[in-house]
């Protein structure tokens, strides 16, 4: 485990959240409210792990089965124009944008995260091709890291590992290419997104951002940073569905020359000439790599629909209201359990982790009483609070559940334990 990059912050004096009513009261001038009617939610649970697998839009299923029965099983290869699906990942990229501060035209949709981190990273790469090394972040997710490595084995880089706060000192002439996320899949801990990226840009490197666990959750505004790729994924806090396809950001700036890797056939400039030799679309469509799974992207498009009239400024208000909520009932009433996200606001993602002795054993326990979050090895238990479906109350009454079930050690059941289980999930 690497150290934890997050300072500790003082625990705050005058708590927001100090009792129940207090969450009440939140919840009845709550402009977001009318969102939770969006989402087809399971009765008896509290889902505290929209940032893992959104929930169910209320849209999807008809959207689903709208793509079976008429698109494909009546509209058959016609739905390609006749239904728009040639033209789908761009028209779902520019809805993502949307929620990126992306302007039309620089994000397109498909394959995974890991696929599309692959294409920006080569392509950020080849956009420096004089320089030897890539920064990433220490202690990034997996896939962040394993697939880096690989892109720097194809290309001769250098692959080094920083924390934010070494970034200005790892930088140098030699720096290709940045990757961080914007939000840390374990801690929470917000980037600051515009400072690093214009260090690096000072340094004349190009940086690459996941905002896996960003989007959705704040805005990060690609556009006014001046961001150069991005991707993200679309089954977090977008809610597309379990294995939605994720997205890339390409800056219109970078698009006529960004050399992307996977050079696929919907990619071309004239896919129907279907001629021998590449040569890339002029925008976003060059990072359009095969065939995209329709099924999915159809799903994922209808649950864009929950976004319809939905304020970013509100959704960061309420996301941090109740990331406060969380951070305020674990000092005041979780004795032995550590806050491992920044208490300041202005730090902090959609989610809280929270450092427990058995975190392990206390989330299936939370499991078994329908409030549902997650483990991260070793010892986090991780809380997303998604706005658009969440109360305060709601999360108010999951905080009390985790309090009986640490104070009474209900959490040390066999049932919950590692070994019972079997598998890690
Ligand atoms: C969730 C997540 C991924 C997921 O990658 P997949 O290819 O969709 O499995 C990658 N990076 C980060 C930072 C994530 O949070």
């Amino acid at each position: 485990m690497p150290a934890d990059p997050v300072p500790a912050d003082p625990v705050r004096a005058d708590p927001v959240f100090a009792a129940r009513e207090d969450a009440v009261a939140a919840d009845d001038r709550d402009p977001l409210a009318f969102a939770r009617a969006r989402f087809s939610l399971p009765a008896g649970r509290t889902y505290l792990d929209g940032n893992s697998l959104g929930p169910l839009a209320a849209s999807v299923p008809g959207a689903i089965d709208d793509a079976i029965a008429r698109q494909w099983g009546r509209d058959l290869i016609m739905s390609w124009n006749d239904n728009g699906w040639w033209t789908l990942p761009g028209r779902l990229g520019d809805r993502i944008g949307r929620l990126i501060g992306a302007a039309a035209g620089q994000v397109s949709c498909g394959d995974s995260t890991s696929v599309q981190l692959f294409q920006a990273l080569v392509a950020a790469a080849r956009l420096r091709p004089e320089r030897r090394t890539m920064i990433i972040e220490a202690g990034g997710f997996p896939t962040d890291q394993y697939i880096a490595d690989s892109v720097a084995r194809l290309l001769g880089l250098t692959v080094w590992r920083v924390t934010a706060d070494e970034l200005a000192h790892a930088l140098d002439q030699d720096t290709a290419v940045v990757a961080f996320s914007v939000v840390d899949y374990r801690t929470g801990e917000l980037a600051d997104v515009a400072g690093v990226t214009r260090t690096a840009h000072l340094a004349g490197a190009v940086v690459v951002w996941d905002l896996c666990h960003a989007a959705g959750a704040l805005a990060v505004e690609l556009d006014a940073i001046e961001a150069d790729f991005a991707v993200g994924c679309g089954y977090k806090y977008l809610n597309g569905g379990p294995g939605a396809p994720a997205w890339i950001y390409i800056a219109r700036r970078h698009q006529p020359s960004a050399d992307l890797p996977l050079t696929g056939w919907h990619g071309h400039a004239d896919p129907f000439a279907l001629a021998a030799d590449y040569s890339p679309a002029t925008g976003i469509d060059r990072a359009r790599i095969g065939t995209p799974p329709l099924l999915s992207m159809l799903a994922f498009e209808a649950a864009l629909e929950v976004w319809d009239g939905v304020s970013l400024a509100t959704l960061r208000t309420k996301s941090l209201s109740l990331g406060r909520l969380v951070i305020d009932f674990a000092d005041a009433r979780l004795p032995g359990v550590e806050v491992v996200t920044p208490r300041q606001d202005e730090r902090r993602g959609s989610h809280v982790a929270l450092r427990l002795p058995d975190a392990y054993a206390a989330c299936q326990a939370l499991i078994a009483r329908g409030v549902i979050g997650d483990f991260r090895a070793p010892d986090l238990l991780r809380l997303g609070l998604a706005p658009l479906y969440l109360s305060h109350v709601e999360v108010w009454d999951a905080m009390t559940v985790l309090r009986e079930v640490l104070s009474s050690g209900a959490y040390r059941d066999a049932a919950y334990s590692r070994t019972a289980r079997g598998t890690v999930t």
